[in-house]
């Protein structure tokens, strides 16, 4: 792949972004391609920890981090982004500077990711102890066009896997490394 593609998912905390980000991440390294996972809780401990909830800081958050992928994709890296990045505006800001942009929507309802509460917070986030928590006191915009919709509450992490791969091999983003490999 020689100009790299952007993978970028969006969704409630909770819907199975960094999940399905690691498994995809696996399969491709596994195809021969060279893959770089942006998580947003990892980045917002280093290239976003100045920045907080606020709209302003999570459109900041979305941006920084698409300038990144812009980056590495543009070198032929596959980059796959997981970040809730609940606005809607911003991802279309992003998509529309970086091109080879997939937007992969993990849609899964507010009940099953507070019955998940993986992390806690969402216990925090009804309890008070959190301001601003996505889904709970602050707005997620459910993109209108994504590529792929991922419903986790339906179907299993293997099967939404399979499927974000069969996407990606229509959208052409497969190829190059399967003939480089085949050619070995
Ligand atoms: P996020 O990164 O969106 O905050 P996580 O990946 O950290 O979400 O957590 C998602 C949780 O939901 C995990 O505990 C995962 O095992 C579970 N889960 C159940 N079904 C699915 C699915 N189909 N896809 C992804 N995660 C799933």
């Amino acid at each position: 792949m020689e100009e790299g593609v952007t993978i970028w998912f969006t969704g409630l905390s909770g819907a199975g972004k960094t999940t399905l980000a690691r498994l995809v991440e696996a399969e491709l390294r596994a195809l021969g391609h060279k893959v770089e996972v942006l998580d947003g809780d990892i980045v917002r401990t280093n290239l976003c920890k100045d920045l907080g909830f606020t709209k302003e800081d999570r459109v900041c958050n979305a941006q920084r981090i698409g300038f990144v992928c812009e980056l590495l994709s543009r070198n032929g890296i596959v980059v796959i982004a997981a970040t809730i990045s609940p606005y809607r505006q911003v991802r279309q800001e992003v998509r529309e500077k970086i091109g080879h942009f997939i937007e992969v929507y993990c849609k899964c309802p507010l009940d099953v990711v507070i019955k998940r509460d993986t992390k806690g917070l969402y216990r925090k986030a009804l309890d008070g102890e959190i301001m601003s928590f996505t889904g709970i006191s602050d707005p997620y915009e459910e993109p209108l066009a994504a590529e792929v919709i991922l419903e986790t509450d339906k179907e299993t992490p293997e099967h939404c896997v399979e499927k974000l791969l069969e996407k990606l091999k229509q959208a052409g983003c497969l190829e190059e490394a399967h003939e480089i490999r085949t050619a070995q």
